[in-house]
């Protein structure tokens, strides 16, 4: 467990010294709205359950034998049931789950007809829906919805790294997995529905066997990702991921040259650059991740030209937590106030993008900034049900059929203008290289591990993913209407508290004691 001195209400002392804190380039909105009657509603709603009336769901049908909602799905994608007994048993939840997912295809502005089509030729979006349908017949419709197995999971396949960077909280002395065992952890996934797979480390590309890890896990259906710092993407390795079918690359850049090397080391930005160029030549859907600390705020729009002027797909800003060794450089944290400005600057240059047509997609890694975004902006349309909330003007940028049809890595990610709360337990969870589970990489909770317990067990009975579900938390988190689209970090409370379930400490409507 990962216990540090750093207690909660002493974020409010760490300021930036060595930096000068960005100004807004323009005022989307200095006004915040008030809290939408959507998410009043849905908060109201979930003090109830009504996961008994779902239960059919996962029940087989005793005449055909085949599961109720393996039928459900197919009768959305064919309009047809041959069993007479599943015809009968199921007009009302075929009637059901047809009416949601013509919702959701609505959502998203793909044709009514199209999505059922969609469904059929891409084999892991129906995994993925079934995933949700047998989610619901367990835990009822809930906010947030709890799917079968998680949808999004890191995996550490090795904790080794060639770099030694400033912000890092990975323990590097953690014995890896051999081949099959390793390959047993992609059985289960695959069994648990697993959507997206993403090999992170310490670097992932120091392991010897990578790529036929990645090609077992695209041979069973999974979508394949990789964060790596870039240093070991050369043309062929690029050429080498893109054959393999991965379909998502992220590469760290800290900062422009001067900080970046500063946090990652002399001669480490080169390097990164044409890992980026190698990916993108190759056709691959590349990603810039970006580490937000008081290192680099100061470059943050800098830093988005750089992408742009690169042309990946999309920029990614994360959240620094000071977890694990990371502990020791609490002093590079944005402090709540700082992250709180900041997100308004990111909600600027989001307003920005749309306006020049949605070039780049751009996602802040931080349950706070889904708040920020909805107080500023009036058209975000709130998903509590995924703890989520989207524009429909970035996603009037998105053919989500075109993209859903090629691939769910197809030029831009097709969830990219969804902007989650804290993940743990509704999308994600992480394996260590040793097969323990944590919530996620940064969340050092231990949930069990995969070689004494099956990760659909352990996804669907950890008590301590329960409880974030059940959205209980302590402080101003369990009070704030918020939860259902934020919920706080859970890996900033478990750092500062020894609780992962108390509040965020680094939220200014807990430094402020406000209840919204
Ligand atoms: S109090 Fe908690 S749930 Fe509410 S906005 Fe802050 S971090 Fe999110
Ligand atoms: S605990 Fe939640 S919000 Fe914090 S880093 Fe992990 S997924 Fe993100
Ligand atoms: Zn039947």
């Amino acid at each position: 467990m990962v216990k540090t001195s750093l207690k909660a209400r002493e974020y409010q002392t760490l300021e930036i010294e060595n930096q000068v804190f960005p100004k807004r380039i323009q005022d989307t909105n200095t006004k915040t709205n008030s809290i939408k009657l959507d998410l009043l509603i849905w908060n109201f709603l979930n003090k109830f359950n009504f996961s008994k009336f779902f239960h059919l769901f996962n029940k087989m049908c005793p005449s055909c034998g085949r599961k109720f909602s393996e039928i459900f799905i197919d009768y959305y994608i064919t309009k047809q049931i041959s069993c007479k007994k599943c015809k009968y048993k199921t007009i009302f939840s075929t009637f059901l789950i047809s009416f949601v997912l013509n919702a959701v295809s609505r959502s998203l502005n793909i044709p009514k007809k199209r999505f059922p089509e969609i469904l059929r030729e891409n084999e892991p979006l129906k995994r993925l829906a079934l995933s949700y349908i047998e989610g619901i017949g367990m835990f009822g419709i809930k906010t947030p919805t709890v799917p079968i197995g998680p949808p999004v999971v890191f995996w550490s396949v090795t904790h080794r790294c060639n770099l030694n960077c400033t912000h890092c909280y990975v323990d590097q002395d953690v014995k890896e997995m051999p081949y099959n065992e390793a390959c047993n952890v992609i059985d289960q996934l695959s069994e648990a529905k697993n959507f997206i797979l993403i090999f992170f480390g310490g670097e992932a590309l120091l392991r010897e066997d990578i790529f036929d890890l990645m090609r077992y896990a695209t041979d069973k259906n999974i979508n394949v990702a990789l964060a790596s710092n870039g240093t070991l993407i050369n043309a062929e390795i690029a050429k080498k991921l893109k054959d393999i079918g991965v379909g998502y690359v992220q590469v760290s850049i800290d900062g422009l040259k001067d900080i970046h090397e500063q946090i990652r080391g002399k001669g480490t930005f080169e390097k990164a650059i044409s890992a980026i160029k190698h990916c993108l030549d190759e056709g691959l859907y590349t990603c810039i991740g970006t580490t937000i600390t008081n290192l680099n705020v100061h470059q943050i729009y800098e830093l988005v030209d750089l992408a742009k002027s690169l042309k990946v797909q999309k920029f990614e800003i994360v959240d620094f937590v000071p977890s694990g060794k990371a502990s020791l450089q609490a002093h590079i944290t944005l402090t709540p106030l700082q992250i709180e400005k900041f997100s308004v600057i990111v909600c600027d240059i989001w307003q920005k993008l749309i306006e020049d047509g949605y070039p780049l997609t751009l996602s802040y890694k931080n349950p706070i900034f889904g708040r920020i975004l909805s107080e500023r902006f009036p058209k975000v349309i709130i998903a509590p049900f995924f703890k989520s909330i989207f524009s429909k003007e970035a996603l009037s940028y998105f053919n989500f059929s075109e993209r859903l049809q090629s691939g769910v890595f197809s030029k831009q990610s097709p969830f990219s203008p969804f902007i989650t709360g804290c993940e743990c337990g509704v999308f994600t969870m992480h394996i260590k290289a040793n097969g323990e589970v944590t919530p996620c990489p940064l969340n050092a909770a231990s949930l069990g591990n995969v070689k004494n317990h099956h990760i659909q067990k352990i996804w669907l009975e950890s008590p301590i993913l329960n409880q974030y579900r059940s959205l209980k938390f302590e402080g101003q988190c369990g009070k704030c209407n918020y939860k259902s689209i934020c919920g706080g970090c859970r890996a900033k409370a478990f750092i500062s508290t020894g609780n992962s379930m108390t509040s965020d400490p680094t939220c200014m409507l807990e430094i402020r004691n406000i209840k919204i």
